[in-house]
């Protein structure tokens, strides 16, 4: 059985990314993943401008005429403003163009208004109130590298930097199926023995969320032949995950069949939950991923193997963050594996808490209600006491 590290790494190193990519509006980016480098078109402020609604003045004309002058002309947004008469001041307003011959602003609070004429404070400082061209960034900055997946602050400042559409890895197109004799659709009827399926839902979305292209393969019977006519166009897909029938009962098929038409990598990781994954290949295209069926088990396995896997495919990593915390209750196990405890987390007098909640079974979706959070326990840990400290992941 392999350590998450040595799955991690194993995932890193057979998951082959893709060379594909196609240019699209930023409008349609969200999510993706940058192929190339992107660089800023303008520079940021394009152009010397007002922090603020005031006065545009030189600082020598303050001090010649003993901190009053009179107002002459206007500044206002989308339009280049006549030069600065010496000896006055200009009416201007928050993101107008510094008219030239200015280099200060004083904004209007501090303005007394006489007529044609302003007194500005005599404190005033050079340079005060004026955003500087260029000042963010420049033309030409790169302003991310190859890999970033997309946000919309990213997409917001590359509007800003002059860029209309980018080029991004293309979407890999993935098949998502849950496997299960027991499995229902909510909305039809229960019979005795049935459950409602809930992990596909949550793959497909989570994936979605990743830029993936979905596919929704259903809910599949525990059935070898079912489960082979499923995978037999394998190669259209970049990656296919399936849930359910991972592990060693005589029910679990997808091992069995997976192994049969494909190549494993592992099959199990000293993790809990989520030991019976497995991963591997399917034909020269596809990356497999039979996640386990029980439900929390299955979101955890997509968040440590899923996850990462389809980043690497974008030559990129996801942005892990931990932090240390303070375990408010104690915590009692077996040591061996290591563990992903669903956690409640907040923040008390700038200190991280984390509560280890209870219902850790990983069929109890219940306690999702309350997760905003794991605590990561280690291989070698019997847990913990109230007021130790823990690694914590926000989710
Ligand atoms: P398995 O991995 O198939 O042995 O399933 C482990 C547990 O997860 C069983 O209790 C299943 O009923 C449950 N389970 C399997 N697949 C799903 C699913 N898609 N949605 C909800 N529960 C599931
Ligand atoms: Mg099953």
């Amino acid at each position: 059985m392999l350590t998450l590290q040595e799955a991690q790494a194993a995932i890193l190193t057979r998951v082959r990314a893709t060379d594909r990519t196609e240019t699209v509006p930023l409008a349609r980016a969200c999510g993706r993943f940058a192929a190339r480098a992107l660089n800023a078109a303008v520079d940021n402020p394009a152009f010397d401008n007002s922090a603020m609604d005031g006065y545009a003045l030189n600082i020598r004309d303050l001090a010649s005429h003993a901190g009053e002058l009179p107002v002459l002309g206007e500044s206002s947004c989308g339009s280049a403003p006549q030069a600065l008469t010496p000896g006055t001041a200009m009416r201007i307003f928050t993101g107008a163009p510094l008219p030239a011959g200015a280099d200060t602003v004083v904004m209007q609070e501090d303005v007394e208004r006489d007529g044609e004429h302003a007194h500005f404070p005599q404190d005033t400082r050079p340079g005060a109130q004026v955003r500087r061209r260029g000042e963010d960034f420049r033309a030409g900055e790169q302003l991310y590298a190859p890999g970033r997946r997309l946000s919309a602050y990213d997409l917001a400042l590359l509007s800003a930097a002059g860029i209309a559409e980018v080029s991004v890895f293309v979407r890999p197109r993935v098949l998502v199926v849950a496997t299960g004799d027991e499995l229902v659709a909510p909305g039809q009827p229960l019979r005795p023995g049935q459950i409602y399926e809930s992990n596909r839902l949550a793959t497909l979305l989570q994936l979605a969320t990743l830029g993936a292209e979905t596919v929704d393969g259903g809910t599949v019977r525990d059935d070898p032949a079912a489960l082979r006519a499923l995978l037999k166009d394998a190669g259209g897909y970049d990656f296919i995950i399936t849930s359910g029938g991972a592990s060693v009962g005589d029910h679990d098929l997808v091992k069995q069949v997976f192994a049969e038409i494909g190549e494993i990598s592992f099959w199990k990781v000293k993790i809990k939950p989520g030991k019976p994954v497995a991963f591997g290949r399917v034909g020269t295209r596809a990356h497999f991923f039979a996640l386990p069926g029980n439900p929390v088990s299955s979101l955890v396995t997509f968040k440590l193997f899923v996850e990462p896997a389809l980043y690497a495919w974008h030559h990129s990593r996801p942005p892990v963050l931990e932090l240390p915390a303070t375990i408010v209750n104690s915590f009692q196990r077996k040591p061996g594996r290591m563990e992903f405890l669903r956690a409640r987390l907040w923040s008390e007098n700038g200190e991280l808490k984390a509560e280890a909640l209870t219902g850790q079974g990983s069929h109890q979706i219940g306690t999702l209600r309350h997760t905003n959070g794991f605590i990561c326990i280690n291989e070698d840990s019997s847990g913990f006491a109230a007021g130790e400290r823990v690694h914590a992941l926000p989710l």
